[in-house]
């Protein structure tokens, strides 16, 4: 920073030059002090923005100081990976300024919008947005002449040819779908629906706003589900952490479990016979996960749900709703059988499993997600970027080995098994959630990573009141990697 005016002021000299009066050494010097002066005064100014003023207070979509902001700079853009505009303010001939959503309800939830509060993006990254890095002279120009300077571009992880794939695959099923980046901890893809037109907030606050269907929450983010067998994950996870010889795990399934007056079913009538820990994932088998959830020890089996996130903060850039894992050490038994294979009172948000599956995928670290790639000024020049970095270790790499194995049975041979034979490799894992005492509805869930060997795409879907086949969320899923392989 301190270079930029050097230069800038060693590049006054020819044009001054160009003026037929030749200065005398007094006037040089007192243009040079008043340039130094109202350096200082800028720096001082900056010093004082970037370190009082954080960030916190200023993202606040409710705070007054955005006025001002927003009276002397341009909202900037926002932008996805490749470029293409998400967010831009259109200026006027009068000054009049307009925010464009180029994308329409594509982007609802995620970019979110600027105007009866903000969300989203639009709310994260509102001091990006409103802070012009534009080059220093232009700026103080700007400031005298009383003009508005132009906002910081948000580069974002958005792939929009993803987003298009996981917006269209969910069609007009209420839901989500996230996809990340193993490796990195990317968010590449968001979709929450029911969505809205950001273009149209104002006009339609009245309706969107009080829907009954809550049009405005991220239910990707915010959405709180039962996991149904996608938690099988977590039950078999505590069973390999209690028990060294899990490898020798065997079940006789006969189609149900009864115990102590509760009978659970394992779904469409399906009798598993004899099998192991990974067939029990393979084929999602109730009966043998109700008979490994009532061997485990509660409170370790809370341990490792913890591990997993439940209960916890989650590393987010946007609103999020907790986890919870709610079974006491005085569960009933119908209670453990419940919980063990996700149904119970145990909720979580399709942000959470994509998070935890994320760690199955890369070992058992958790990359620290994030959806904002770089900032830059409005000319392209960068002023922060993002890399990626770990988050936390959820679990040992021989655990997230082994439930990867696991994982990739389901799709070879299991109950996603549609996933296998695409020019691909998916681990993943299959759930059906019931909600209310219709059976015919279920929230159908998938979890699972592509390119097993080497992971790449991380995907969690959800879908509300889906057909009771529970299939839905994987052919979801399918279209997805389909559209990206
Ligand atoms: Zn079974």
């Amino acid at each position: 920073m301190n270079e930029e005016p050097k230069k800038k002021l060693q590049s006054e000299k020819p044009k001054r030059n160009k003026k037929k009066k030749t200065p005398s050494n007094k006037e040089f010097a007192r243009v040079t002090y008043l340039f130094v002066i109202i350096f200082l005064a800028m720096m001082g100014y900056l010093v004082y923005f970037n370190a009082v003023k954080s960030k916190d207070i200023i993202n606040s979509s409710y705070n007054v100081r955005l006025d001002s902001m927003a009276d002397r700079v341009v909202r900037g853009q926002i932008l996805d990976s490749a470029g293409n505009v998400l967010a831009k303010t259109e200026v006027g001939e009068d000054g009049s300024e307009k925010r464009v959503y180029p994308y329409g309800s594509l982007y609802s939830h995620v970019v979110g919008y600027d105007t009866h509060g903000k969300a989203g993006l639009e709310s994260q990254e509102n001091f990006s947005l409103l802070t012009s890095h534009a080059f220093f002279m232009e700026r103080i120009l700007k400031e005298v002449r009383e003009e508005k300077n132009i906002g910081d571009n948000v580069i974002t992880t958005l792939n929009t040819s993803l987003q298009e794939a996981a917006y269209n695959a969910l069609g007009d099923y209420k839901g989500a779908v996230i996809v990340m980046e193993a490796s990195t901890g990317k968010i590449l893809s968001m979709v929450s629906k029911p969505d809205f037109n950001p273009n149209k907030v104002a006009a339609n606050w009245e309706k969107i706003s009080n829907s009954e269907n809550s049009v405005l929450l991220n239910r990707a983010t915010q959405g709180a589900y039962a996991p149904g067998s996608v938690f099988k994950l977590v039950t078999a996870l505590s069973y390999m952490r209690e028990n060294a010889d899990y490898a020798n795990y065997n079940y006789n399934c006969e189609g149900e479990i009864t115990y102590e007056e509760t009978t659970i079913h394992c779904a469409k009538g399906n009798v598993h016979g004899e099998i192991g820990l990974k067939e029990s994932l393979a084929h999602s088998c109730n009966a043998s996960f109700c008979n490994i959830g009532l061997t485990l020890n509660i409170p370790k089996y809370r341990d490792t749900a913890k591990d997993l996130l439940f209960d916890a903060k989650l590393p987010s850039v946007l609103p999020y709703t907790k986890s919870k894992f709610q079974l006491t050490e005085n569960a009933k038994s119908y209670e453990i059988m419940m919980t063990a294979m996700g149904q119970g009172e145990t909720q979580v948000s399709p942000y959470h499993m994509a998070l935890m599956t994320c760690a199955i995928a890369n070992g058992g670290i958790l990359m620290e997600p994030y959806l904002v790639d770089e900032i830059v000024n409005y000319t392209g020049t960068s002023v922060e970027k993002n890399m990626p970095q770990k988050y936390a270790t959820l679990m040992s790499s021989e655990e997230a080995s082994q439930l990867k194995e696991y994982m990739q049975a389901v799709t070879e041979y299991g109950t996603a098994s549609s996933l296998s034979g695409n020019g691909y490799t998916v681990a993943g894992k299959t759930g059906t959630a019931e909600y209310s005492s219709d059976k015919e509805k279920v929230h159908s869930w998938f979890v699972g990573f592509t390119n097993v060997d080497n992971p790449e795409l991380v995907i969690s879907v959800v879908i509300e009141s889906a057909d009771s086949s529970g299939m839905k969320a994987v052919s979801v899923a399918k279209k997805v990697f389909n559209a990206y392989y």
